[in-house]
């Protein structure tokens, strides 16, 4: 077997919405983001394990995704796609009772002419200038568009994961501002709003990295346990360098271990030289750069030569190999998606 082990661990995944739910605080919803194929950890596994845990509503970033989820999922939860209402999306949309979260007034214009009556929520943009209507748009079909009787309004923090940035309170009180008194439930917090306190929470919360064991929710437990096999072992001399570029040479003799997976499984090649993989718990730094298929790893400390190493999992977090890459957590939870791994699922039954 010459492929690296992804383990998803859907007791974690529950546990971790569990706590996310419970810190949104009573009588506020907990929906899930299940974008990008559930942040890389497989988007109907997971939507399933916390439909099974009790949530009830979904986010997606497009529609194709929300079609693939209603086939997970079955008629009843919801499920919301950010990106709105595409030229195309309409059959879709109607077809598999997607809800999209329209963001302009073009989109506006579309759904109410091609679906009249169907659900919708609205997004607005409060600051963070990517999705959503602004004030003065807003101002000018918040009348029109609210008497078509929305089902959520929703807007998204561009800063959640700093509780000590201005634009926070900047963006909640831009919100408030365009909604208050509206009559329809609002949602603001994605995991970083929900830890930034009740007043973020609304009626609806959105959280998607904390599920998969990512920050900013510091306490999630891991959701991705990943093994990467080893190929083969072999002892450098002094002088002798390792990988591409020769960026590595042994300044003593080191015992070294290939492994079997490379930036074409989504480990980033700019943790060549920088991170680590784990043996029960022991690191073994990786020398020299990252190849497509494969990395190569210092286990000269280790007693015996392992069958395997451990890069993601209770030794090390989504987020350490992040800061290993110069990423995010979530672009290596995503990067796992592509993987050439064997995937497993455990837990997820209660
Ligand atoms: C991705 C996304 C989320 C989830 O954000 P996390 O930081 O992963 O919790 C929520 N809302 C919107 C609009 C998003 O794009």
């Amino acid at each position: 077997m010459a492929t690296g082990s992804l383990t998803i661990d859907l007791d974690a995944l529950v546990s971790n919405w569990k706590a996310l739910d419970a810190a949104s605080g009573a009588g506020v919803e907990t929906a899930a983001v299940v974008k990008a194929d559930g942040y890389g950890l497989g988007g109907a596994r997971v939507a399933r394990a916390l439909a099974r845990a009790g949530a009830r509503r979904f986010f997606v970033a497009v529609a194709e995704e929300g079609a693939e989820l209603r086939q997970a999922l079955g008629p009843h939860p919801e499920i919301c796609v950010f990106g709105g209402h595409m030229a195309g999306d309409s059959d879709m949309i109607s077809d598999l009772g997607l809800v999209p979260m329209l963001n302009s007034v073009e989109q506006l214009t579309r759904h109410f002419e091609a679906l009249p009556g169907a659900p919708f929520g609205i997004q607005l943009d409060t600051g963070m200038n990517r999705l959503g209507l602004e004030v003065a748009e807003w101002a000018a079909v918040a009348e029109i568009a609210l008497a078509a009787g929305p089902t959520l309004v929703m807007s998204h923090l561009a800063c959640s994961d700093d509780p000590d940035s201005p634009v926070n309170a900047k963006q909640l009180e831009m919100f408030r501002a365009m909604t208050d008194g509206c009559g329809v439930p609002r949602s603001l917090a994605a995991t970083g709003g929900i830890l930034l306190g009740p007043e973020y929470h609304f009626d609806v919360t959105r959280p998607g990295v904390g599920l998969y064991g990512g920050l900013p929710f510091e306490e999630a437990a891991p959701v991705a346990h990943l093994s990467l096999p080893v190929i083969q072992t072999r002892e450098i001399e002094q002088g002798e360098i390792v990988g591409y570029g020769g960026t590595w040479t042994a300044d003593e003799d080191t015992v070294m271990a290939t492994v079997a997976a490379g930036y074409g499984d989504g480990l980033i090649r700019a943790m060549g030289n920088k991170g680590h993989l784990f043996h029960e718990g022991i690191p073994c730094a990786i020398l020299g750069r990252v190849s497509m298929d494969l990395i190569t790893v210092d286990v000269s400390h280790l007693d015996h030569a392992p069958r395997a190493l451990d890069i993601l999992g209770v030794d090390q977090t989504v987020d350490d190999v992040a800061e290993a890459a110069g990423t995010i957590g979530y672009e290596i939870l995503t990067g796992l998606g592509g993987g050439r791994y064997r995937r497993q699922y455990t837990g997820g039954q209660g």
